[in-house]
């Protein structure tokens, strides 16, 4: 192997051990957590070695670095999810290449992805992302929908063409009530999951936690964790 290919093989295996340990503590399946790599900064060569690994799932934020490498990676058996801010002028690349767009948070948004996936012909699966620290009416500093938004996004998802919706997403926020409390956060997106799946009965994903808060992602009922630095590295640049 590759020095690089030891180091991210070193790497997976370690962020597999943690979810594993974390499912046996939360008495719950391996297989009903996900693993999702987030590969943004890193280079197509990457995605390569993970996909050689055993990944299936891996997740960019941007679209400008992630379009030319989901082109370069397109002959490997990966799902790809969009997790960033997303600009509606940018969906159209989007639509391209994710299987997934896990930051839907707004009906522009919404409108946009339905008339680009009805144009190409796909089915894009959408995750309402969600702002815990968001008032109402608000969406939050990195994105998302503010608790009280996500019934009437969801409906919105569900009614529109090339859509499907199929659950929550959200990260820790780092200010308010729940800084410093990644569980209790995402404790209260498993509850508004349990809401949205009365109406939604298929919408059942949930995704939360990333490197340093898996654990409590799992523990709390996480149906997909997105891991970018354990698995890779600290990021060269930020992103
Ligand atoms: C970068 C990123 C991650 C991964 O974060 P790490 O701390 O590197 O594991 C997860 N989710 C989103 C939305 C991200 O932007």
């Amino acid at each position: 192997m590759t020095d690089r290919k030891d180091e991210l093989a070193g790497n997976l295996a370690k962020v597999e051990e943690r979810i594993a340990a974390a499912c046996i503590a939360a008495g719950r399946k391996r297989e009903e957590v996900t693993l999702v790599v987030v590969t943004k900064t890193y280079p197509a060569s990457d995605v390569r070695i993970l996909s050689e690994l055993g990944v299936r799932h891996v997740a960019e934020n941007k679209d400008q670095d992630a379009a030319p490498k989901a082109a370069e990676c397109s002959d490997l058996p990966l799902s790809w999810h969009f997790v960033g801010q997303l600009q509606t002028n940018k969906v159209r690349s989007v639509v391209g290449y994710a299987d997934l767009v896990q930051s839907v948070d707004r009906s522009k948004l919404v409108t946009a992805l339905s008339k680009e996936a009805v144009k190409v012909g796909r089915e894009v699966g959408c995750l309402i992302q969600v702002a815990l620290d968001a008032g109402s009416g608000e969406r939050g500093e990195r994105g998302g929908v503010a608790p009280g938004g996500i019934g009437e996004l969801a409906d919105l998802v569900a009614g529109a063409p090339g859509l499907r919706l199929d659950g929550l997403m959200t990260v820790a926020p780092l200010t308010g009530e729940y800084a410093g409390r990644e569980q209790v956060a995402f404790e209260r997106l498993m509850d508004l999951s349990t809401d949205l799946r009365r109406v939604h009965p298929a919408a059942n994903m949930v995704s939360a936690g990333m490197s340093a808060d898996l654990e409590q992602a799992v523990a709390a009922g996480a149906t997909h964790v997105r891991v970018g630095t354990a698995v890779l590295g600290v990021r060269p640049r930020l992103g």
